[in-house]
């Protein structure tokens, strides 16, 4: 039997969301705990994110799922500075704007699309001109775009970072967190959680959330007969040393993107692999990461590569995260599914759990992240 007392509010999965629920539970006078299973917080997919967090307007969303984007938007801002005052770690939050690229027709014709919706949300986009890019991003290729559009709203920061200044602030605000313990099963009474079997014995507490990313519906299979289709999706990213300033703003094309840190380095990602549970890069993928950075700025052929990784993000079937309760039990909800977007929603996420756990009003309709749809 573990030896801490039974918490308020027990969250399996210390990543990017099991830990922003904490902090926002924390900060509303909850007593929470997080059960991590491996030797540290985060190294799982919130880790391996690219950090990208792009734009979304919470007036004009046209649908729940855009709402929460925009509030989690919004809200990155207030967010990096208060951990950056509880923790003294800076994020690494920017606002260094993305620029979106395409070469041919069919991928001029449907960025034209996305633009074009990005203003009708009434976020800024502008059509640059040959001579505008190159001015903004000297060190792109010449001649290679047929379309190019600045969007100063996207946003950035450093996950690894995040995470760390996340951990710091919650354990300033109580949140007890055990690493090294893996969640098997539910003690269940009746349709009420009483515990959790861990590694660790069992672990009491009055409500439960399970935000273990791609590996939530592996346990709430002990639990539920519902099924919960998460798949994980690997992502690989390769991490080259530029100098400083080589790029500035986050380069998207298509569905691949540089990303542009402070002290020099860039991050080139990414890919969408189902390989089940596997992590790992792989050379044909990093080979295909390199020829794409290089296709962009030639100048990245000069620079080393120094790190690989890879992640795996938790995929729904219909890339909508699972937030809510999980039906026929009382006391025990989930948060997982966050596929591509995690980091960004990760903010608006806390809310809305927050307030689900507090069994408030959500600023969002619940239905729409239900398990059951
Ligand atoms: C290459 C790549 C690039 C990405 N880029 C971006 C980006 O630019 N912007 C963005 O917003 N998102 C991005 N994402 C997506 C984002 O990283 C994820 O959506 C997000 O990290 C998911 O967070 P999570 O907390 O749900 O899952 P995870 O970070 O996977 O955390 C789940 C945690 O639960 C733990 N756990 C699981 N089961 C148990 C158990 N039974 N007991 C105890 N602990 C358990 C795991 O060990 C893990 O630490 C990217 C992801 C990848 C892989």
């Amino acid at each position: 039997m573990s030896q801490a007392s039974s918490s308020d509010i027990v969250i399996v999965g210390g990543g990017v969301i099991g830990l922003s629920i904490a902090w926002e539970l924390a900060k509303r006078g909850h007593q929470v705990r997080v059960l991590e299973r491996g030797e540290h917080v985060g190294r799982e997919a919130s880790w391996a994110g690219a950090g990208i967090l792009p734009p979304a307007n919470p007036d004009t969303a046209l649908d729940p799922c855009e709402k929460l984007r925009g509030i989690s938007h919004q809200l990155h801002a207030a967010w990096a500075e208060q951990l950056k005052q509880e923790s003294g770690i800076d994020t690494g939050f920017r606002r260094c704007g993305g620029i979106y690229l395409a070469r041919k027709p069919g991928e001029a014709a449907s960025l034209a699309g996305y633009m074009h919706l990005l203003r009708q949300e009434e976020i800024e986009a502008q059509e640059l001109s040959g001579n505008d890019l190159l001015q903004l991003e000297p060190a792109l290729a010449p001649d290679s775009f047929s379309a190019a559009y600045l969007v100063p709203d996207e946003l950035t920061l450093r996950n690894p970072r995040h995470i760390k200044a996340l951990a710091s602030s919650c354990e300033l605000r109580g949140v007890h967190v055990d690493t090294n313990c893996e969640v098997f099963d539910f003690e269940n009474h009746n349709g009420i959680i009483t515990g959790l079997k861990t590694s660790r014995g069992l672990i009491a507490g009055k409500q439960f959330c399970v935000t273990g990313g791609a590996w939530s519906s592996r346990l709430l299979k002990q639990i539920t007969d519902i099924p919960i289709g998460l798949v994980p999706i690997r992502g690989q990213i390769a991490l080259f040393e530029a100098p400083v300033n080589l790029i500035s703003h986050i380069l998207n094309e298509g569905s691949r993107y540089l990303v542009p840190r402070d002290d020099g380095k860039v991050l080139a990602g990414s890919c969408e692999e189902e390989v089940g549970f596997e992590k790992g890069t792989t050379p044909e993928m990093l080979e295909q990461l390199a020829d794409f950075a290089y296709s962009l700025v030639p100048a990245l052929k000069e620079c080393e590569i120094t790190l690989t990784w890879s992640g795996l993000r938790p995929g729904s079937f219909d890339g909508v995260p699972y937030m809510g309760k999980i039906p026929h039990v009382e006391n025990l909800f989930m948060a997982s599914g966050h596929f591509r977007s995690g980091i960004h929603l990760s903010t608006g996420t806390a809310l809305f759990m927050a307030d689900l756990l507090e069994s408030k009003k959500t600023f969002v309709d619940p239905d729409h992240f239900s398990i059951l749809r």
